[in-house]
């Protein structure tokens, strides 16, 4: 272990550790390849109190930072990497109402949703591009005395069937320029018909959690559930909070890229060729060695994001890095255990294929790492301007 853990961190590892290896390896498999939602592990979750990790403990959180919640990602995705998603966009909702949220809107939310009686998600990517946020943005909110109308889609939204809130980011001047000063994040509950599950999409892997299309038809918000409740900040809001985010990516990333690792060199010692295990081949040594080096590499880089957030700092280039490099490590990582498995790595029964399933999500999500790259090239041109 890299960080100097303290009591209390060493105390929520050492649970979620259990609660992995006895409530979710021994299942993770069979619902993952069935498609089948884990409802007694996300109730086991909320007992354990992960629905508030981030929720200041005056509002009924456990009013923990970024590095635990970094810590808790990484532990949940060495069991099982679907888990995390129940936890993430929730948690990202949870930040919008934190950091900008009216007084009256956390002491209404906030409690609900450190609970999970309330249970969330962000509703951001649209069916016509998930990167470019402001130029592909169609869904709009019209308001109308004391509410909102609001009329579009959203595309490829986590926890939406099972979810009951969600940050809604919405064109309220669809003719601002430029064009995020117009864009605004609602409260969305599914209080009215106007909200729409329309399809649970089918996916390679993060599976039996649901990922759906959103559709939204003259859906109507009270004017209070405008977070923050001034037009015109849903833009900045929603990039702030998948700061956040993009550590969470980062910490899965190395949460599967560990446990494929442990698979891969467990494996090695017990399956033997020419006369002796696959470990004792140098070629197998290479890849053991590549592997654990590129994950210690990408835990530092992602505790040193997740610790410069928790000093209250702007860590956009540092989030950005860790998310870059865990996600490609983790696919790399994923794929040598595939191979030092052999045929057995391929095969469903083991938790190998699924870590090589679950890895891309974590390059495409929060921002593609396309999108990451560009971050990060910004803001090092901003620190090394001539
Ligand atoms: C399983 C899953 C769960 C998700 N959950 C959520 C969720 O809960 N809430 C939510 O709002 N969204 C969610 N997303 C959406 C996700 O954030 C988007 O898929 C992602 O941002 C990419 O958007 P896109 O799919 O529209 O791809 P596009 O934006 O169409 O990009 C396509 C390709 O072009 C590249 N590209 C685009 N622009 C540039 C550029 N300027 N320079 C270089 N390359 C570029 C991209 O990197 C990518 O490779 C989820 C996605 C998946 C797959």
């Amino acid at each position: 272990m890299l960080l100097e853990l303290t009591d209390a961190q060493r105390h929520i590892v050492a649970l979620i550790r259990e609660f992995v290896e006895n409530d979710v390896k021994p299942v993770a498999n069979k619902l993952d390849n069935a498609d089948i939602y884990p409802h007694d592990l996300v109730e086991r979750m909320r007992q354990l109190g992960l629905f508030g990790v981030l929720v200041p403990e005056e509002y009924g959180g456990l009013g923990l930072d970024y590095t635990t919640f970094a810590l808790i990602m990484e532990e949940l995705c060495r069991g099982w990497m679907s888990l995390s998603g129940v936890i993430g966009t929730h948690h990202i909702l949870i930040h919008m109402l934190v950091h900008g949220g009216t007084e009256e809107q956390k002491r209404e939310y906030l409690p609900k949703l450190a609970s999970g009686e309330l249970r969330g998600g962000l509703a951001l990517t649209e069916p016509g591009g998930g990167s470019d946020v402001q130029g592909a943005m169609r869904t709009v909110a019209r308001r109308e005395g004391d509410r909102y109308i609001v009329n579009g889609s959203k595309m490829w939204i986590t926890n939406a069937y099972y979810g009951s809130a969600f940050a809604l980011i919405a064109k309220t001047d669809p003719t601002a320029q430029p064009p995020y000063k117009g864009m605004s994040a609602f409260i969305a509950l599914k209080d009215h018909p106007g909200f729409k599950v329309v399809q649970k999409l089918e996916k390679l892997g993060y599976r039996a959690i649901d990922t759906c299309e959103l559709l939204f038809e003259d859906y109507e918000i009270p004017a209070n559930r405008l977070i923050g409740g001034v037009e015109g900040r849903g833009f900045n809001q929603a990039m702030s909070a998948l700061e956040g985010g993009r550590i969470n990516v980062a910490a899965r990333a190395v949460g599967v890229a560990q446990a494929a690792f442990e698979a891969a060199i467990r494996y090695a010692q017990r399956r033997e060729s020419f006369g002796k295990p696959i470990a004792e081949h140098q070629a197998i040594q290479l890849k053991l060695a590549d592997m654990a080096t590129k994950i210690e590499a990408a835990r530092l880089l992602t505790y040193q994001a997740a610790a410069l957030k928790d000093r209250g700092q702007r860590v956009d280039l540092e989030a950005g890095m860790a998310k870059l490099f865990a996600s490609e490590i983790c696919l790399q990582v994923a794929m040598d255990s595939m191979r030092i498995h052999g045929g057995t790595g391929y095969a469903k029964e083991l938790d190998v294929e699924r870590y090589f399933r679950d890895a891309p999500l974590m390059i495409i999500g929060e921002g593609t790492n396309e999108i990451q790259s560009l971050v990060i090239a910004r803001n090092l041109l901003k620190r090394y301007a001539v």
